[in-house]
């Protein structure tokens, strides 16, 4: 398996620690809002790896966390005129209601910010003994000239960073790069007693410390969207390799951004869908289509013309889980033949297409075309004359194909019990409406399916024929 590895800018042959076990650290949201539909795709995209990885036969253990306080968190407090605390509950549980929405897998852990304070204090605090931090009033800063890779992850020298840099004269850091792990309290805001007086962790130091406490010194593959490439991993890497002295993460893989006419979507430029709007006229399966329709490295331009194109596909999609779901309900006793039974093992031709697609860098919008190819064999080659068990076959591989999508795993039915009881309805109104030829067919269509109705007078019953 192939991934491309933003540390080397090059596709690498994916290799874990621990063979069969992978260690993947993804950067979690901010807790004050709804999430939208660009960080959704940093989710699902990441998900569906997780979910591709376990497929795979990896175990693996995912952690996403929660960023539960910082600046938005505490202003959102205030207007709200709650507490930073009470505020993260809310999103979290709002988080997980929307992630669960969008089928997107329960992480291994979920860390809270606020939960590892202390191991937080304890990671600052050793920085400093280190050498590679400095206190001034409260503010802990990491010297950035003092980790010698810093900016490898970026591919940009200190030099040429500090150059970009305005310099700030009433900063009180020694050098324009170093950046803050820990910030002193301001007056009304949380903070934490450390041996520094009284303050709260800087953002960066919070995904290094968690990352560490849960999976390790050096973990397989750590993750976010590309805006965090620079400065939040770049960060990351500094703070944690300074402390261990370890390699922090072997894969660094970035997902690009959701446009919105060319404009990175975004709270603060007010561009943004939340999943949740979306979620409310669009299924999950739609979302999932759209967001992993391109390759992850690729901008997406969201519209609602794509929405309504994915909604076209994943219906034509269900279409052969339909015909399939159909043909088993069908009572049938034809026995599996031969032939079919050698298309059948034929079929696995596009499981090992998705498998180079997906082995590809996780190349989610070829791996899709091989979903429609497999469905249009189906849908030509297994017919009303084909037995019960190679339909069950069929939709066992496509159910198995779309699993890492997240997709295609809902059944196009009901229950049986629930599909009665429709016909059972619409059988009811046909003979209101004097239409016997409809209300006949329908109690014909069920007895060939094995369902016998009785009218008594407590109205129309059924049960299976013996
Ligand atoms: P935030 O809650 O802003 O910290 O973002 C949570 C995650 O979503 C991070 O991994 C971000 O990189 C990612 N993200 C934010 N905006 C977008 C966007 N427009 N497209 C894709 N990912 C995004
Ligand atoms: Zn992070």
């Amino acid at each position: 398996m192939k991934v491309y590895n933003t540390l080397t800018r090059k596709k690498e042959e994916f290799i874990p620690l621990v063979p069969g076990e992978v260690k993947m650290y993804v950067c979690g949201p901010t807790v004050y809002n709804f999430f939208h539909i660009g960080n959704g795709r940093t989710f699902v995209v990441f998900d569906t790896i997780r979910r591709y990885l376990e497929y795979r036969g990896y175990t693996v253990k995912f952690v996403q966390n929660f960023t539960d306080i910082d600046d938005k968190m505490i202003k959102k407090a205030n207007a709200e005129g709650t507490t930073v605390k009470e505020l993260g509950d809310r999103y979290i549980a709002e988080y997980y209601k929307d992630a669960d929405g969008l089928n997107i897998e329960r992480a291994t852990v979920n860390p809270r910010a606020t939960e590892y304070i202390n191991k937080i204090i304890d990671f600052v605090s050793a920085l400093i003994e280190k050498g590679y931090a400095y206190e001034i009033d409260g503010d802990v800063y990491f010297s950035t000239k003092k980790f010698k890779e810093y900016g490898k992850l970026s591919g940009q020298n200190l030099e040429d960073l500090q150059a970009g840099v305005r310099i700030n004269i009433d900063e009180r850091k020694k050098d324009p790069m170093d950046f803050a792990i820990w910030k002193s309290a301001k007056p009304e805001e949380p903070s934490w007693d450390c041996p520094w007086g009284k303050g709260r962790p800087g953002w960066h130091i919070e995904c290094s410390c968690m990352a560490k406490d849960i999976l390790g010194d050096t973990i397989d593959i750590h993750a976010g969207g590309s805006d965090l490439a620079f400065p939040h991993h770049e960060n990351e890497i500094a703070q944690s390799e300074a402390l261990t002295g370890k390699p922090f993460a072997n894969y660094w893989l970035h997902s690009a951004f959701v446009n919105v006419n060319n404009q990175k979507m975004s709270k603060s430029l007010n561009n943004f869908f939340t999943a949740r709007e979306i979620l409310e006229k669009y299924d999950a399966d739609v979302i999932r289509f759209l967001l992993l329709s391109g390759h992850y490295r690729v901008q997406l331009n969201f519209s609602e013309e794509l929405l309504e194109s994915a909604k076209a596909s994943m219906e034509r999609l269900y279409n052969g889980v339909s015909n399939l779901e159909n043909l088993i309900n069908e009572v049938d006793k034809k026995e599996i033949t031969e032939s079919e039974k050698e298309y059948i093992n034929g079929l696995s031709k596009y499981r090992e297409r998705f498998i180079e697609k997906m082995d590809d860098d996780f190349n989610t919008a070829d791996a899709i075309s091989v979903l429609f190819d497999l469905i249009k064999d189906i849908n030509t080659n297994i017919t009303i004359n084909s037995s019960k068990e190679v339909a069950e076959k069929a939709l066992e591989l496509v159910r198995e194909l779309g699993y890492p999508l997240g997709i295609l795993q809902k059944s196009t039915k009901g229950t049986l019990e629930e599909e009665i009881e429709k016909l059972i309805e619409d059988r009811q109104k046909a003979r209101k409406d004097r239409d016997w030829a409809l209300a006949d067919k329908i109690r014909d269509d069920l007895k060939a399916r094995g369902i016998v109705l009785e009218d008594t007078p407590q109205g129309v019953r059924w049960k299976k024929a013996d």
